[in-house]
């Protein structure tokens, strides 16, 4: 059993920062200690955590991928959306993250991002809490 919580994204490339949706999951569970897995099923999007105080980390970030992986360019496959695919795998579709005392184990300025790369769209993100 796991979840599927469900994120609409209203840009082509957009981080949506997902910390509080991903708590909210855990403190329901009334889960203390454990680990809980992500993982997004889709091959244009994908997630990771980064600083969520300032945010022109999250710009830097797309402004930057989309540097090293421009849309449009001559790919080979026929969707148009080559440099999705590609941004997907560079930024990764899972992560596996510590739950301690009922909360994300993560450092002051760490926050989770679901990643857009070809949006707008209605996506969704697998959550499974294991308890220790
Ligand atoms: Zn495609």
């Amino acid at each position: 059993m796991f979840e599927v919580i469900d994120i609409k994204t209203s840009q082509r490339i957009e981080m949506v920062d997902i910390t509080h949706r991903i708590e909210k999951i855990i403190s329901k569970e009334g889960t203390e200690n454990g680990i809980c897995y992500l993982s997004v099923p889709h091959t244009t999007a994908g997630i990771t955590i980064n600083e969520n105080a300032d945010p022109t980390v999250s710009s830097d970030m797309t402004s930057k991928l989309t540097k090293l992986v421009p849309a449009g360019e001559d790919y080979a496959h026929s969707e148009g959306n080559s440099d999705s695919h590609i941004k997907s795998s560079i930024i990764g579709s899972t992560l596996t993250l510590i739950i301690d005392s009922g909360k994300l184990a993560l450092g002051t300025w760490q926050g989770l991002y679901f990643y857009e790369f070809d949006g707008p769209r209605n996506r969704n993100l697998y959550v499974k809490v294991i308890k220790d």
